[in-house]
């Protein structure tokens, strides 16, 4: 049987670690867990039955996943634990990272004997609890396929390819979300100045070339009810956003629509505050032309 550690209950880890949990107990695995604020932990063992064990214990796990803000917390896990890694043991890193930290800490638990593999994922806090996240694993194909088996929280799992290029489709996907949010937060701002009904002008956009998931679901659900219901961080965007400018620069490559992006998302974490949601980015918007987007 498999024993699975998950570190970092967050928004994300929390639910998606509840899979494997319940994944453990299907199979007669354990499933153990550890976060930085042991309430967490506490919490997730009252809620899915898991083992809430200290950072040493997770060290011997077969498989560890963690799910972290940025690569720099996961270094400072790797740091806690390395003394403690049992060779042949998988690590899935389903933060959204860096590519060369990524690498870098590949090479460095590959010294230990370990498997690190790059597994962000895609499809927010509802496709977390809902077990219907995607999954974009960067490594070796046999590799991905040693870690497939503990995916219990995935819906779909893509080999996407070398190590780093999961982090690096996920940094994209993210831009692409900022951009296609701004965008659209944009094009509202400017009819409701007009006097057009915002809820008739999402109806049409919804049904026609402009829509995005932002117009069909954020928007309504977020801006214009004005919730700003606190899923995804502002400022993990804006990180998101950064990484993806750093992979358009480690190529040379030419992304001037991109670079803007992540200039309005820092500014939108600096002035609108980066424990806000995401959508939260468009009250910017919404100052800069004196207009509710509602
Ligand atoms: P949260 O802020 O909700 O959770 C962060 C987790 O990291 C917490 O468990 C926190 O512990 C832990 N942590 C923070 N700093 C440290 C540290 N120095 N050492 C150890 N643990 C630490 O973030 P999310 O769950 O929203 O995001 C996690 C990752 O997933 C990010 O990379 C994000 O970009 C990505 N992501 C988020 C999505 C979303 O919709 N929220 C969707 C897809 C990807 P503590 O409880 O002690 O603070």
């Amino acid at each position: 049987t498999t024993t699975t550690a998950f570190l970092g209950l967050g928004a994300m880890g929390f639910p998606m670690a509840g899979h494997l949990a319940r994944a453990a107990q299907a199979t007669g695995g354990r499933a153990l867990v550890w976060n930085r604020s042991a309430h967490k932990a506490q919490a997730h063992t009252e809620q899915y039955g898991s083992q809430a064990v200290d950072l040493a214990r997770c060290a011997q796990a077969d498989v560890l996943l963690t799910c972290l803000p940025t690569s720099a917390q996961v270094d400072e896990v790797i740091a806690a634990l390395e003394a403690h890694l049992r060779p042949g043991s998988l690590w899935v890193d389903c933060t959204s990272g860096h590519p060369e930290a990524g690498r870098a800490q590949r090479q460095r638990l590959a010294e230990r004997g370990v498997t690190f593999l790059d597994a962000p994922v895609s499809g927010g806090t509802s496709g977390a609890e809902a077990g219907t996240l995607t999954v974009m694993l960067g490594g070796e194909a046999a590799e991905v396929e040693q870690a497939r088996p503990h995916l219990a929280f995935a819906g779909k799992v893509v080999h996407v390819g070398g190590p780093g290029t999961g982090f690096a489709v996920k940094a994209i996907n993210n831009v692409l979300l900022a951009a296609n949010l701004w965008a659209a937060g944009e094009g509202l701002a400017v009819l409701a100045r007009s006097g057009v009904n915002v809820a008739a002008a999402l109806e049409v956009i919804n049904a026609s070339s402009g829509r995005s998931n932002a117009s069909e679901n954020l928007i309504g659900q977020r801006v214009v009810s004005r919730e700003f219901p606190v899923t995804f961080a502002l400022g993990l965007l804006a990180k998101d956003a950064g990484i993806a400018l750093d992979v358009v620069e480690s190529v040379k490559g030419s992304a001037p629509l991109l670079a803007q992006t992540l200039g309005l998302y820092r500014a939108a974490a600096q002035m609108i505050g980066e424990g806000e949601d995401h959508t939260a980015a468009l009250r910017l918007i919404e100052q800069m032309n004196a207009r509710e987007i509602a």
